[in-house]
């Protein structure tokens, strides 16, 4: 009986999923959904990517905690439009669902933007089975965290389209064998690009943030 519950749960968020697709291509805004464990980076990451993209790429973002309007706070000193949503008010949920997402983007006007970026809950579970309607998924992994997460957390690997390896400046300091993170996380999900960046000291976002508007721009030519 359970079981039946949650697969009724993922239907309805599945075709609500879809409809957001729709919905935001229609719009011709390509949507990011980022993900991670708290604590990876995601805010900071975005704060870098966002100053390097908004001379090229429109963006912005929904950012999702269970409480406070921290992240939004630091978002927006960027200049990007920043809706926050706070799931204590959708009874706490640890993940985004597509309904909370089409809702919250009646706030954004999606005809002045191409690219929606949405900063997941932090939270390596859950999200990962939660469509919310993007056209691509990408994990943030710390190097403060084990090598092994993307064995202990294969479903968000595996549906991830790219992985960013952030806080690589304290290598020097850790025992994080990073090519083995690197492996792991390609035993799971072979060949997936994985970018290497610091988001508190600004390195590696060249190669990243080129990539990124390549998916942005492919979408919208072909
Ligand atoms: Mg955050
Ligand atoms: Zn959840």
């Amino acid at each position: 009986m359970e079981i039946k519950v949650v697969r009724d749960i993922l239907d309805v968020n599945n075709s609500i999923a879809e409809e957001n697709r729709k919905f935001f291509s229609a719009k011709g805004v390509f949507v990011l959904n980022l993900m991670s464990s708290p604590g990876s980076g995601k805010t900071a990451t975005l704060e870098k990517t966002l100053v390097r993209i908004n001379n090229k790429i429109p963006a912005a973002v929904i950012v999702g905690d269970i409480c406070t309007t921290n992240d939004a706070e630091r978002l927006l000193k960027t200049s990007t439009p920043v809706v926050q949503i706070n799931t204590d008010n959708f009874g706490g949920e640890c993940h985004l669902a597509a309904h909370v997402i089409r809702k919250a983007a009646d706030d954004l006007d999606l005809d002045s933007i191409k690219l929606l970026i949405i900063e997941n809950i932090g939270n390596l579970v859950c999200p990962a089975e939660f469509d919310i309607g993007e056209d691509m998924r990408g994990v943030v992994l710390s190097v403060t965290e084990g090598e092994d997460k993307p064995l202990k957390y294969p479903l968000m690997f595996r549906v991830c389209d790219f992985a960013l390896l952030n806080k690589i400046d304290l290598l020097p300091y850790l025992d994080f064998d990073k090519d083995k993170a690197i492996d792991n996380i390609h035993a799971v999900h072979p060949e997936m690009p994985v970018f290497e960046i610091s988001a508190s000291k600004g390195l590696g976002f060249d190669d990243w943030i080129e990539w990124l508007c390549t998916m942005v721009e492919n979408k919208f030519t072909d």
